[in-house]
């Protein structure tokens, strides 16, 4: 995007405001002309031509360990370009988990299986979030353990 003087703004910022609107803040270094965009990411995505992560985005993705960050970033990205969509926000990138991110290991599978119908779709999603908070892209058994320790007060051991 270019300013009136002629020369390229540059995105300072991309904020997330709220009702998951989002905010770009651009500033021109030539005449110091500052602009602000307030709108929603799928229309602000025709100031990116690559994928723009918001400033939130981008604090969660650095807070994951660094052999999870690239794999997450990519699914994100991959997940945003098939929605044609070029901002990255929190939003999507829980959207994105959701489709996908995080896989079941076969035998925690089979322990979800065991777990009583009212319970289990709870702790499905209880499982996936834990999954996905902690950057790890399967659920497994020694999860469903802690979980179940932590959440449904059961003996940690067998079941
Ligand atoms: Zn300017």
């Amino acid at each position: 995007m270019r300013c009136a003087c002629g020369s390229d703004f540059r995105c300072e910022a991309l904020e997330e405001g709220e009702d998951v609107r989002v905010f770009l803040r651009y500033h021109c270094e030539q005449c110091g002309f500052r602009l602000g965009i307030e709108t929603d990411p799928r229309k602000a995505s025709v100031f990116f031509d690559r994928p723009a992560w918001t400033d939130e985005a981008q604090h969660r993705l650095d807070r994951l360990p660094s052999y999870v960050e690239p794999l997450v970033r990519q699914e994100v990205e991959d997940y945003a370009d098939r929605k044609s969509i070029k901002v990255v926000s929190t939003d999507l990138m829980t959207e994105a988990g959701n489709h996908g991110m995080v896989s079941w290991h076969p035998d925690a599978k089979r322990r979800l299986s065991r777990i009583p119908g009212p319970v289990r779709a709870m702790a499905r999603v209880e499982l996936e979030r834990t999954a996905q908070d902690r950057g790890l892209s399967e659920v497994t058994v020694e999860l469903i353990e802690e979980i179940k320790a932590r959440y449904f007060g059961m003996a940690a051991s067998g079941s």
